[in-house]
This record gives C-alpha cells, sequence and structure tokens, in this order.
C-alpha cells in the first residue's frame, strides 16, 4: 500500500493532550512584570477562557467542537504516502520504508488551518469579533484569514516587513479570505522586522481593543494540542497499511506546531524516537540556552520555559520563514531537555537537495520549512540502508511550496547561500 485515506467518520474525536502525561510537570509561565506564575486572568485580555483552559488542562483527551470537524472536514483526514519512488531513488531496501503525512492538502498548503479553525471558533463563541496575528513568511496569517472568514469574524495580520515587501503575493491570499495585512514594525519603516516585532504590534492592538483578541500560530500548548489530529490519524493509517509503530517520528521545529502535532501522540511509546529538525542559521535546540524568555521582542508576552536564542536575535534571511523564531514551544523544549526528544540541523542548501529530489520523485515541492524534515527522513533511511537494520521512517510534509518558487529559483542557479 502506498498511500492510506481515511474516510471524513474518521476524523480524531478528541485533541491528544500531552500534559497529564509527562513524566514530570511543565514549569508555569511567568508574568513579565512580576516574574510570578500567570493565572488565567493574565491571560483573559488576549485569549478566550476556553483556549486558556487548554493551555494548563489536566484532561488527557479534549473533544473536538462538532463545529470544528465540520471545517476541518475540507480537508481532513489528510492522506498518509509511503514515498516509494523517493526510497527507489536511495536504492532503500524494503527494510527501510519512508511514510509522510501530507498536511499540504489545507486550504492554506499547510498543517497551520488544523489550529486556526478551533481558534478562531472558540473566539467568535465567546463574542470576539476581530483577532490579530503575526506572520513571517505569511503562513499563518494565511490559515488564520481563512478560519476566520468561517466564523465571520475580522483578522489582522502584521507580517514581518522584509517578508510584506519581497511576498507581496502572500498579502493577496490573506485579502482573498478577508484578511487585512500591515507591515511590522508599524512604528519604524526603516527595521526589517521579525516574528518577535510582527507579535508584539499584534498583541499591542488586541490589548487595546475591546472587541478583539490575540491568536498565535505556534509555541503555546493550546496550539500544539490542536495539532495532534495530525499524529492521530498518522497513527491509524500506519495500523491499515500493515505497519508496526514507526522507528523515527520526524518534522521541522519552527515554534514546534507541526512537530508537536504529528510526535505527541507517539510520546508514551517510548520505543519511538522523536526528531526535531531545525535550520542551522537559527539553532534554537541545538545551540540555545533553556531558560525563562519572552516570546516577543519588546518583552510583552509572559515569560515561557524554553530554549533561546534571545528575544532580541534576529535569524539571517533563510528561505525557511517559519523557522526562523528565536524560542521554541515550552512543550517540545520539556522533551528535548528530558532526552525524551532528538534534535538536528542543517544549511538549507542541504535541505533544498533533498527537497529537488522529493519533488522529482513524488512529484511534490515542498515548502522550505518541510525540506528540512525531508533531509533528514532521507538521512536516517541512508544510515538504516548502511547499518542493515529495519526503519519505519515517518515525517511531516508539512507544507507545499507552490508560493516559494523563489526561493527554488535561488537554489537551481547557484545563488542561494547557507
Ligand atoms: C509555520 C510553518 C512551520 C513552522 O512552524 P511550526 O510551529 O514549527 O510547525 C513549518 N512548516 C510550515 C509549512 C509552516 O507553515
Amino acid at each position: 500500500m502506498t498511500r492510506v485515506n481515511l474516510p471524513e467518520t474518521e476524523i480524531p474525536s478528541a485533541w491528544y493532550n500531552v500534559l497529564p502525561r509527562l513524566t514530570s510537570p511543565m514549569d508555569p509561565p511567568l508574568h513579565p512584570g512580576t516574574r510570578e506564575p500567570v493565572g488565567p486572568d493574565d491571560l483573559a485580555p488576549l485569549f478566550p477562557m476556553s483556549l486558556i483552559e487548554q493551555e494548563m488542562s489536566p484532561q488527557p483527551w479534549i473533544d473536538i467542537p462538532g463545529e470544528v470537524v465540520d471545517i476541518l472536514r475540507l480537508w481532513r483526514p489528510t492522506p498518509l504516502v509511503r514515498a516509494t519512488r523517493l526510497e527507489a531513488a536511495l536504492g532503500l531496501p524494503d527494510r527501510v520504508r519512508i511514510w509522510f503525512k501530507d498536511e499540504s492538502v489545507s486550504p492554506a498548503g499547510s498543517h497551520k488551518p488544523n489550529t486556526a479553525v478551533p481558534q478562531a471558533y472558540y473566539n467568535a463563541k465567546d463574542g470576539i469579533r476581530r483577532l490579530t496575528t503575526e506572520t513571517g513568511a505569511g503562513q499563518w496569517g494565511t490559515a488564520l484569514s481563512f478560519a476566520c472568514a468561517q466564523y465571520d469574524i475580522e483578522c489582522m495580520v502584521y507580517m514581518v516587513r522584509t517578508s510584506f515587501e519581497k511576498k507581496p503575493y502572500r498579502k493577496t491570499m490573506m485579502e482573498v479570505w478577508g484578511g487585512q495585512v500591515l507591515p511590522s514594525p508599524v512604528a519604524d519603516p526603516n527595521h526589517p522586522g521579525s516574528l518577535g516585532t510582527a507579535i508584539s504590534d499584534a498583541v499591542a492592538d488586541a490589548v487595546a481593543r475591546e472587541d478583539s483578541h490575540y491568536a498565535l500560530g505556534s509555541v503555546l500548548n493550546h496550539v500544539l494540542l490542536h495539532q495532534t489530529v495530525i499524529g492521530l490519524e498518522a497513527r491509524d493509517q500506519l495500523k491499515i497499511a500493515g505497519e508496526k509503530l514507526p522507528d523515527v517520528v520526524i518534522a521541522p521545529c519552527g515554534g514546534g506546531s507541526n512537530l508537536g502535532g504529528l510526535a505527541l501522540p507517539f510520546y508514551e511509546d517510548t520505543e519511538v524516537r522523536l526528531l526535531a529538525v531545525e535550520p542551522s542559521s537559527c539553532p534554537t535546540l541545538t545551540q540555545g540556552r533553556f531558560e525563562y524568555d519572552f516570546g516577543d521582542t519588546a518583552g510583552m508576552t509572559p515569560l515561557l520555559p524554553m530554549y533561546t536564542l534571545g528575544h532580541d536575535f534576529i535569524p539571517p534571511t533563510i528561505h525557511a520563514g517559519g523557522l526562523r523564531y528565536h524560542g521554541d514551544a515550552p512543550i517540545v523544549s520539556k522533551l528535548v531537555k528530558d532526552g525524551r526528544m532528538e534534535a538536528v540541523a542543517y544549511p538549507q542548501t542541504a535541505c533544498f537537495e533533498a527537497a529537488l529530489l522529493f519533488s522529482r520523485t513524488e512529484g511534490k515541492v515542498p515548502a522550505p520549512e518541510a525540506s528540512h524534515g525531508i533531509r533528514a527522513a532521507i538521512d536516517e533511511a541512508l544510515a538504516a540502508k548502511e547499518s542493515g537494520e529495519e526503519k519505519v521512517i515517518l515525517f511531516n510534509y508539512c507544507g507545499h511550496g507552490h508560493l516559494d518558487l523563489a526561493a527554488y529559483d535561488d537554489y537551481l542557479h547557484g545563488r542561494m547561500v547557507d
């Protein structure tokens, strides 16, 4: 079997919450002013209470509202595909098998709508009429614009200025779905911007208006929770394909949401290796320090316990914009710190080499972020080919690169630097 499609009825009915299953508890987020643990009231200006509860929930499973499933049904369940043509190109024996979960089939072309939809839903239910957010490469702003359109609420997107200037078609995608887009930092037209400045702009906007809340596309516990539909479906699909558990689960890591979404449902299967892949130009997990740091540049967000390069770190402008964040999800950080998850970093040319091989064998053109997972999957496969072991590899094809052709042009014509 090379492709496993689940029927619509098999969309998971509950999200997998890793929090109560952790072998030791998470450190709490701290208030930026007092440095005391934040309580639900501190977060209420930004998020609806239902999401604040999910952020700290002790429930092992959290029901997905039917109104959310109705929208997820537009593209879920997503296919699980065996990369047989890539395997052949790598000369792999049948004991080494590569599977990928295809999240590129969503409206925005990435995993991001999996959380954008429930976030917009819970806000709309609470009477919120407008959401503010940040976007780097444009993926999250696009996904949230789509989700807000489903519930008839406004979406205000602050887009990292360099990206705003280089990728006007991303702005158009957001506008097609009804979003409004401004370059960040709004106050300084000469500043290139970063995810950190855009978060500061979006938070300041939401706090200033009664009718508005803020939405974050990664990092937070509830975001990773919503993404667990990916791993839950993949578990079922591997079983249908006749595979036992995968030996290694791989995903690129920017803030950690697509990685958490695929990997967390395998957390309790301690024989399954979990592997985060990051760019060597923004090496948070492999070179950062584990400490409390702000989520944004201006120091307005709660302090999170995470691997970080410092909240004022501005990474080089690599093509994988979604992987240019100074920190990581506290859940992912904890798993790495505790030794439950591994991390590896790659320079971008090595990732595009893998992306090109994938394009020419499997026919799919990966997002620059997704190329990182493909690189690691190929290297895991080649290591197993060499060592003689049996290995089932599962990676997240977290997004397509149909709007990233300028990056491929750089790579193909020798202009890409690491
Ligand atoms: C946003 C994005 C990422 C990085 O975010 P995570 O929260 O780490 O998943 C990776 N890949 C794609 C396609 C994205 O859009």
